[in-house]
């Protein structure tokens, strides 16, 4: 296929690369050099304008940072110019109002299009291991499937418009969540008297069981390896995690969801990010408390 790709950052530059490595011809697009530099080394063809990288293709990908460039992009440059019949797939993380505004946008001007946000990070991403969560009909689905699958460990059909939005900003709630839990559980563990490796051992094998105390243990030295044990650099930085709280925020309000815990979290992050600590992994939470 003939694949345009628009936002080649840190995800989608390694995405775009994989695509390329299965075969396809991928027309790449960004407003940076250094990511259209990095996209020519990984055999992509690189474009000055996003008019001139749709032309022709079969399917447009972006990869982008936020609902307002995502509708900005699709609704100036990419409707009117990518051939009738293209798949429009958005793989960014963005609003749930928005995803679902561009998709019906995109269903007026004759396109079918998903919105199909990914779970996994850098290394995912350029290891073509992303899970994807895709929202859109059975037959949308059918051919985003072909499409993504060179980029994933899982392409999963979340459900009609908005799902793979929903599935992503539920997920990454939970997630803060359970790390803040987690985060308190080890310290309460230590300042009561109990050695936290103890307190690993036992609750990853009862009821406290979860990926963050499991798989990711937030404390140095502590359970199972991760960024706490690199000064918590690399791994999910504490920005992102608020971007994406403040847009499971967003999606409660549109919804009419009461998420106390949520908002607590967001709260929690805010006050970490907004302290410096926008580029630590979000575990560090743990050296607050
Ligand atoms: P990034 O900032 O590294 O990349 C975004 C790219 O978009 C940049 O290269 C930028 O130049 C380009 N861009 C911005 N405006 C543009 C425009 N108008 N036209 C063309 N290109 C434009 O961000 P990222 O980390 O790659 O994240 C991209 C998306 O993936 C975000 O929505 C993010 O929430 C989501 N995401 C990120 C991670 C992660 O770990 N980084 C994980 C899952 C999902």
């Amino acid at each position: 296929m003939k694949i345009a790709f628009i936002g080649l950052g840190n995800m989608g530059g390694g995405m775009a690369a994989n695509l390329v490595k299965a075969g396809h011809a991928v027309n790449a697009f960004d407003l940076s050099g250094d990511a259209l530099a990095r996209a020519a080394e990984h055999g992509c063809a690189v474009f000055e304008t996003v008019p001139d990288a749709v032309a022709g293709v079969d399917a447009v990908v972006t990869m982008l940072p936020n609902g307002q460039i995502v509708r900005s992009v699709y609704t100036q440059e990419v409707f009117g110019n990518t051939p009738e019949g293209a798949l429009l797939l958005d793989c960014s993380t963005i609003d749930l109002a928005t995803a679902r505004e561009v998709v019906e946008l995109a269903r007026g001007e004759g396109y079918e299009m998903a919105d199909a946000p990914v779970s996994g990070g850098i290394a995912a991403a350029n290891g073509g291991t992303l899970t994807f969560m895709v929202g859109g009909s059975d037959a949308v689905f059918e051919r985003a499937r072909t499409v993504l699958e060179p980029m994933a460990k899982a392409v999963i059909h979340a459900g009609d418009t908005g799902a793979g939005q929903v599935a992503k900003m539920c997920n990454n709630m939970l997630l803060a969540i359970h790390m803040i839990g987690t985060c308190e559980a080890l310290a309460l563990a230590e300042k009561a008297g109990l050695d936290p490796q103890t307190f690993y051992e036992i609750s990853s094998k009862a009821t406290g069981y979860c990926w963050s105390l499991n798989d990711y243990t937030p404390m140095p030295g502590v359970g199972a390896s991760s960024p706490a044990d690199n000064g918590y650099e690399g791994g999910f930085a504490s920005a992102l995690m608020l971007k994406d709280l403040r847009l499971a925020m967003a999606g409660a309000e549109t919804s009419g969801a009461t998420v106390p815990m949520g908002e607590h979290a967001t709260r929690i992050y805010e006050a970490f990010v907004e302290a410096g600590n926008g580029g630590k992994d979000f575990g560090a939470i743990f050296t607050t408390l």
